[in-house]
């Protein structure tokens, strides 16, 4: 270890770990300190319930992961990292018995809704199939950040994203897609009339027909356990168990990147009140089952699917995010499930299974869930309850007590509404830049926001890199 470092990284999330090996890449010296016993944040896999069913706390279906131009440009599955893509993406189901359903093709998701919005479906995604690539990397960074790669397309791609979901699914005359594009546009912990709201929802429908909503063999501790690998074998350390508190705790480097809240950093690094205006959202609840079966879907297409909506209407929905949002108790909660041992039997005893499931509540609360979120689930897998084995229960407070990006609960590490969706942590040229000429932020409170893809931490390592290049500073080679 050199007696001064080039980078230290707090945080070993998904973006702490890759701003760690993107700067280790070009030669930096890097030690990533991580406060808790395991590397992964947001991107963890424990046995939560009984022995032999392995959860994932947090993350667990990967389209912005697989969709990511920085994992791309890793040899992640040399690490271990294999991706499952379970035969739907997704099922949406009614109280029918039907279901939509995102598939891998655009004409089996388009049938499933109908005659009626089969065309305006198609209609929607056409101009973008195709163009994963270029919209991702158009997309996932500050759109401030130089031309993008596709002018057309990102023009285009915008004019459509910008819009509230509530605006976009105008475009739709059935419960079925109005239904299925609130429940994407969800995602956002937003309400759907929220501006680019609608942008959440295209991204998540194009990334099922372009790479798939997949799950990682063994859970999603096996993106970061990748990632750390890489890490090492290019040289850089990682030290477990270890709260950074103060920025003078630290050993000396040239630059220090942190993948924590914009309140911590503030707080560790001494930013006084730099970042008092970032708002944090809604929370959710999260219940993670161990069952004795697979879930007993009424419909047919959720047996078959990696994650599944539960609404089941748009209006449902909507009502299920304004309570949220608005600080009122969880009614009919939307839930967001995914059943991962359907794909991966090593996640449970042989003929058991892990069940997924969470649904919004607001900021702090300290109420609980459970029944609420069962009653959801028994309206269209009735039995539900009677293979329940074990439930790990965690609201707001649980889920901010493992990770402490999580304010209050926020699992977004702040609001992804507004404004704020595309100007996080404040407005900045360079986001990732703080006052402090050494001190950098990658986590998901900066573009592109929330979720497992690396991309904070790929640009708050280019960050770090003009600095230093700039100062006269480059890494050195070892
Ligand atoms: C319940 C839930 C479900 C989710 N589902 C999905 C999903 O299915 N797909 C998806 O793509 N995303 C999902 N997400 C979101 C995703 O997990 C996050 O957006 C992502 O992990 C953010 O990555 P990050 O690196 O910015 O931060 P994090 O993953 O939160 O990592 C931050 C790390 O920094 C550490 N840390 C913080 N402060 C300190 C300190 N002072 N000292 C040392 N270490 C510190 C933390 O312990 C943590 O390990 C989910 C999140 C939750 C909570």
């Amino acid at each position: 270890m050199p007696s001064m470092l080039d980078a230290v990284v707090v945080g070993a999330g998904p973006n702490g770990l890759t701003a760690a090996v993107e700067l280790a890449r070009r030669g930096f010296a890097v030690q990533v300190f991580e406060a808790a016993p395991a590397v992964g944040g947001g991107a963890r896999t424990e046995e939560l319930t009984l022995p032999g069913f392995r959860h994932d706390p947090c993350s667990a279906v990967h389209p912005l992961a697989i969709g990511s131009p920085a994992f791309d440009a890793m040899p992640l599955d040399r690490h271990g990292l294999e991706w499952i893509q379970p035969d739907l993406a997704l099922a949406h189901p009614f109280p029918d018995g039907t279901a939509a359903v995102l598939a891998a093709s655009v004409g089996e998701t388009a049938m499933s809704l109908g005659p009626r919005d089969a065309g305006a479906y198609r209609r929607l995604l056409a101009p973008y199939l195709g163009h994963w690539d270029s919209l991702a990397r158009d997309f996932l960074r500050t759109p401030w950040d130089g031309l993008p790669r596709d002018p057309y397309r990102w023009a285009r791609f915008g004019l459509d994203a910008i819009q509230p979901a509530t605006l976009l699914s105008r475009r739709f005359r059935g419960e079925k897609a109005r239904g299925l594009l609130a429940g994407l546009a969800a995602h956002a912990i937003a309400p759907a009339d929220g501006i680019a709201t609608g942008g959440i929802a295209l991204l998540f429908a194009l990334a099922a027909h372009e790479r798939g909503w997949p799950i990682p063999r063994g859970g999603s501790q096996a993106i970061s356990d990748a990632l750390a690998s890489y890490l090492r074998e290019l040289g850089g350390t990682i030290t477990t168990g270890t709260e950074v508190k103060r920025l003078d705790e630290l050993p000396p480097a040239r630059a220090y990147v942190f993948d924590t809240s914009p309140a911590a950093l503030a707080r560790i690094a001494g930013l006084g009140r730099a970042y008092q205006g970032y708002r944090y959202g809604a929370s959710c609840f999260k219940i993670d089952y161990a069952l004795s079966g697979p879930v007993p879907w009424t419909a047919e297409e959720p047996r078959r699917a990696g994650t599944v909506h539960i609404g089941p209407t748009a209006g449902e929905i909507d009502d299920a995010l304004h309570r949220a949002v608005d600080g009122r108790d969880p009614r009919a909660p939307f839930l967001i499930t995914a059943q991962s041992s359907l794909v991966d039997p090593s996640r449970a005893p042989e003929g058991k299974h892990v069940f997924w499931v969470y649904g919004h509540v607001p900021a702090g609360w300290q109420g609980d869930a459970t029944e609420v979120i069962e009653r959801q689930l028994e309206r269209f897998a009735p039995g539900f309850r009677d293979l329940v084995l074990a439930r790990a229960v965690a609201g707001p407070p649980g889920i901010a007590q493992r990770n402490a990006n999580y304010v209050d609960g926020d699992i977004a590490c702040g609001a992804f509404a507004g404004l704020q969706t595309v100007i996080r942590p404040k407005l900045a040229r360079v986001p990732y830049a703080t006052a402090h000429p050494a001190v950098f932020l990658c986590s998901s409170a900066t573009p592109p926001g929330p979720g497992v893809h690396g991309m904070s931490g790929h640009h708050a390592a280019k960050a770090v890199w003009r600095r230093l290049r700039a100062s006269g500073e480059p890494g050195r080679r070892r």
